[in-house]
């Protein structure tokens, strides 16, 4: 029973090898990554579906077609692809500017940086992560990590809602665990 909230405790909806917490670039490109090699991935973003992707941003990307600097499964040709997402392919001077102090700079920039919809482009990213097979939960945020010796699991709330939480069922933890358990590694979701 969860003493805060007085509600009995739920069983985790299923066990997952990886849990992401995180909607974004990390989160999708780790989440992506892991279930193209084949994992059975939950990713869980605080965010709304419709919002996640929006972040602080200036909205300036660097050579997203170069598939060294964005390695793995996620076709980053066809995100800088789509006019809806890369909106100018040039960035060609930085501007620097305090009204406060009534100084402007504009500086020449030639590094191969993009504008980019910063919106567009998370929305894409989390789409290409469901398609791959990533299991999604959105409007969730993960309060605590449950752990001992090695990660079991993490704890979340969902659209404002405390979800009731009961430990996970104890499996035999070796206080000295030099080698792996013959458990499947999983993590769970409550
Ligand atoms: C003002 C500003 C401008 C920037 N401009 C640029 C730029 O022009 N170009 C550039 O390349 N980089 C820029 N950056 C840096 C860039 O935004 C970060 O490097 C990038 O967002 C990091 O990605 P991330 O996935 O690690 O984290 P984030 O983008 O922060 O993603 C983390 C995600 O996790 C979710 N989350 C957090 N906590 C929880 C939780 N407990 N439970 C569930 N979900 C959770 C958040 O909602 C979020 O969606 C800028 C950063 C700032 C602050």
């Amino acid at each position: 029973m969860d003493s805060a909230t007085g509600r009995t405790g739920t069983k985790p909806s299923t066990d997952y090898e990886i849990i992401v917490v995180g909607g974004g670039v990390a989160g999708c490109f780790a989440a992506a990554t892991a279930a193209d090699a084949g994992a059975e991935v939950l990713q869980i973003e605080r965010k709304s579906a419709e919002n996640a992707g929006h972040i602080a941003c200036g909205d300036a990307m660097k050579s997203p077609t170069d598939s060294k600097r964005y390695p793995g499964p996620i076709d980053m040709v066809a995100i800088a692809g789509n006019d809806d997402i890369l909106v100018d392919e040039n960035i060609d001077q930085i501007e620097w500017w305090d009204e406060e102090i009534g100084v402007r700079k504009v500086l020449p920039y030639d590094s191969g940086s993009n504008v980019i919809d910063r919106y567009e482009f998370g929305q894409a990213l989390l789409r290409q992560t469901a398609d791959l097979g990533v299991e999604q939960r959105f409007a969730t945020v993960v309060n605590d990590v449950l752990q001992d010796d090695q990660v079991e699991g993490v704890r979340a709330v969902r659209d404002g809602e405390t979800s009731t939480t009961s430990p996970p069922t104890p499996r035999p933890v070796s206080r000295n665990r030099t080698t792996s358990s013959s458990a499947p590694r999983t993590g769970r979701c409550y």
